[in-house]
Order: C-alpha cells, then structure tokens, then sequence
C-alpha cells in the first residue's frame, strides 16, 4: 500500500487540487482497505473491491483514486444519499465495511487549529492529523450483490419496445407484456426539448 502522503499527491493531480475532502476520502479509502486485509487494490487486489460511494463531492474522487474502483468499470456505485460515506467490499471474501465520516470532526479540526482561519486549510491539516476513531465511523456490514451488479457480468442485451435502444445489465422494467427501459416506463430525467 502506498502511503499516505503518496496517495494525496495521486488524488491531487486526478483531483485538480488538493482539498479537505482529497485528505478525508485519501484515509477513509485507506482505512477501509486496511480493515479488510487489502493492500495492492490497484493491482493485484483489483478484481476484489466494489466501492459504493454517497455523496458526488470531491471525498468521492479520492475514494476512486485509492481503491481504483471507477465508474466505467463497475467497481464504483453510487448512491446520491448526500453523505460523506462509502462501503467497501471485498467480493472475494464477502466482507464489508461502511465507512461514515464524523460530523465533529469539523468542530475537532477548529480545536485543534484555531490558529489556521482558512477552513479548508485548517480542516487539510487537522484531516491529516485526527486518530481514525475521531474522523470516522466504522460499521461491518452485508451488501448484497447480485450477478448482474458484479464489474464482470455478461448478461444478454435487451432491446425496448418503445424506444427501441438497447438495455445492460437488467435494467429493464416489465410492466404488463412490455419491455421497457427506465426512461419509457416513465422515470426520466429529461423531456424532449
Ligand atoms: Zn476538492
Ligand atoms: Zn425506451
């Protein structure tokens, strides 16, 4: 595993800038790895983890930069719940980790360095310093993993009866008779223009 310093500076150039949120998503990505046993997940160790990630702010990029869990591989899921937290799964044991980050720890970096009056400056610096137990929440948890949920499924393509493009990974909505794709079925995000 690299270090911690190492890591930040990878976070930083993928990033744009380093930031509270890179320190915070750089020890939360580590501290999962290290409580699940493992230590090369960008290489050896890179078909072994799913990360879920909940909140789409820069922790979330630093979370993907550790573990090597992206999007475009399936190894990245996200859960737009707006909370600086993410679970780390280990598919070859099974085992899970979530991993939340302290409310308090915003008020502990205050203490810790009221000298600093950037924010984000000081909470880079206090980030970096906190004990794993004052930053985080730990909880062992069970996620479950469907087939068609792994980064390696192979699963028949499915076409919509009404708008006629192609569907992966069981997405499809049957309702009735139909085939038909999340946005025919009347879940959109968008409207025709
Ligand atoms: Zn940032
Ligand atoms: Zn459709």
């Amino acid at each position: 595993m690299k270090t911690l310093d190492q890591l930040l500076e990878d976070a930083r150039i993928a990033h744009g800038h380093l930031c509270a949120g890179q320190v915070l998503g750089v020890r939360m990505a580590m501290l999962g790895l290290e409580k699940l046993g493992i230590d090369d997940p960008t290489g050896q160790d890179r078909k072994r983890i799913v990360t879920f990630v909940e909140i789409d702010r820069c922790v979330t990029d630093a979370v993907m930069v550790v573990t090597g869990c992206r999007l475009g591989k399936r190894a990245l899921k996200f859960r737009d719940w707006g909370k600086v937290a993410a679970t780390f799964v280990d598919v070859a044991t099974g085992r899970a980790i979530r991993i939340a980050a302290k409310e308090s720890s915003k008020a502990l970096a205050r203490a810790m360095h009221p000298e600093i009056s950037a924010k984000n400056e000081q909470q880079m610096l206090a980030y970096r310093e906190m004990r794993n137990e004052d930053l985080f929440d730990c909880q062992w948890v069970k996620v479950d993993l469907p087939a068609e949920e792994m980064p390696g499924y192979k699963g028949e393509r499915i076409v919509c009866s009404r708008c006629g493009e192609g569907i992966n990974f069981r997405r499809e909505m049957r309702p009735g008779n139909e085939i038909l794709c999340r946005a025919c079925a009347g879940e959109s995000y968008y409207t025709p223009a």
